[in-house]
């Protein structure tokens, strides 16, 4: 597949930093090519094809910010209060048809266009009426206050928006500012997903006294829709090569990816890797990385696989870092770094050197009104609870090896993962 270099997905190398896992796919995927117009309405999530230049100023015309009144700057009040007699009245959508005259002020209101020859306006609030119905405005405003200029947010023809951004809901407001009712954008990417496991049963099928219902499916086709995907459900694979790689072989011409989990450390009956080998190729991501475990990373006909471990909390660990950077740059997404943010740990704890520790934990008040973040008590990468009852994931770098309470440390958000 053109979205590959041909050694991307062939690091075998003893151990790598999460850094180094996220810079290989990110300066060796791809964006696919095909792209789609859609409309407006459609288009929060999606992935913008080309860049956008301002076809028109923002905001379009001169207008006022407030309800008030509008002058001359060579009329403005300098060293003492003055009174104006009133003429013309313009409304938000209005226009004067006039100059304003010199000497005196108009009612204007906010989002209404300057009447020509006006430049600063007066807020209701600060002026007053005097018997004669004259509008007696106060000295000391500063030309131009209260005027929103033509093109002050945005001027003609600036870049406002860039190819490969991941729209948000601001973005499409902004498209929609500009008059716009479709955009050029990348194909959503396809992907399909897999289980693997004799123990795992499908929600609404039987489940036999050994057996557990999937749950990684269903975390990660969330995930990936959320990253924008198109998700292709393909069920559970048992634990037996053949019908792996008849199922994966299945899949592999008309999907951008294949995701799978389970299956792929290094025991006798995780057959993923060896059903991978007898149809394309595969390595093993040995990432330092906790809770993660390999990461399987394989080419079939083409089509590139990611296989996760089993582990639901690694699982959504290893998607995290190695999945939705791939996803971005397959959709021809701007990378989208994940920056932790400072947060003080209310928690002891301790890690090994040189390897990079995601803890489960939920943010707080502490005593003293500061937010502080609390670790969830126990640690198992099968515990779904540790993700449900946490906000997000604290960062410990490959160089800590402690933590104690009063320590900074960065604290990801689940809300920004996907
Ligand atoms: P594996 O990576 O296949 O060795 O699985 C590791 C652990 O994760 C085992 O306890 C599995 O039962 C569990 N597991 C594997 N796949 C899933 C899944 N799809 N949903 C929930 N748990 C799973
Ligand atoms: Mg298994």
């Amino acid at each position: 597949m053109a979205q590959l270099s041909d050694d991307c997905f062939a690091f075998g190398g003893p151990m790598m930093s999460v850094d180094e896992a996220v810079g290989l796919i990110t300066t060796r995927v791809n964006a696919i090519a095909d792209l789609e117009t859609v409309a407006l309405v459609d288009a929060d999530g999606r992935v913008l094809a080309r860049d956008i230049a301002a076809p028109l100023p923002l905001p379009p015309f001169t207008n006022s910010a407030v309800d008030g009144y509008a002058v001359r700057n060579a009329d403005l009040p300098q060293a003492e209060e003055r009174a104006f007699p009133l003429d013309g009245r313009i409304q938000a959508g209005g226009l004067a048809q006039t100059a304003i005259k010199p000497g005196h002020t108009a009612r204007i209101f906010t989002g209404a266009p300057m009447p020509p020859g006006a430049e600063t306006v007066f807020m209701q609030e600060d002026v007053r009426i005097d018997d004669g119905g004259k509008i007696v405005l106060p000295s000391g405003l500063k030309p131009g206050a209260n005027v929103r200029p033509a093109g002050e947010d945005i001027s003609e023809g600036h870049i406002a928006l860039r190819a490969g951004q991941r729209l948000r809901p601001q973005h499409v407001a902004l498209a929609a500012a500009f008059g716009l009712t479709q955009l050029d954008m990348i194909r959503r990417i396809r992907v399909a997903v897999f289980s693997t496991g004799d123990e795992l049963a499908s929600p609404g099928e039987p489940r036999a006294p050994s057996q557990l219902f999937d749950s990684n499916r269903f975390m990660l086709m969330a995930m990936l829709r959320r990253l924008g995907c198109e998700v292709s459900d393909l069920g559970i694979l048992r634990d037996e090569r053949t019908s792996l790689a008849n199922g994966l072989k299945q899949v592999a011409g008309g999907h951008d990816l294949i995701l799978t989990t389970g299956g792929v450390s290094t025991g006798e009956e995780d057959h993923v890797k060896a059903a991978v080998e007898s149809i394309g190729s595969l390595v093993l991501w040995r990432m330092a990385i906790k809770p993660g475990r390999p990461v399987a990373m394989g080419i079939i006909e083409g089509t590139p696989l990611i296989g996760l471990p089993g582990n639901p909390v690694a699982s959504f660990v290893t998607f995290v870092h190695v999945v939705r950077p791939t996803v971005l740059a397959l959709a021809g997404s701007l990378p989208e770094p994940l920056l932790p943010i400072p947060v003080r740990a209310a928690f002891t704890y301790k890690k090994k050197i040189s390897r990079r520790e995601y803890v489960r934990a939920s943010l707080r008040r502490g005593e003293d009104g500061t937010l502080e973040v609390i670790k969830f008590p126990r640690e198992g990468a099968g515990l779904l609870s540790s993700l449900v009852e946490t906000d997000g994931l604290v960062e410990l770098g490959e160089d800590i090896t402690r933590v104690e309470p009063g320590s900074s440390v960065g604290f990801l958000s689940y809300a920004d993962l996907v």
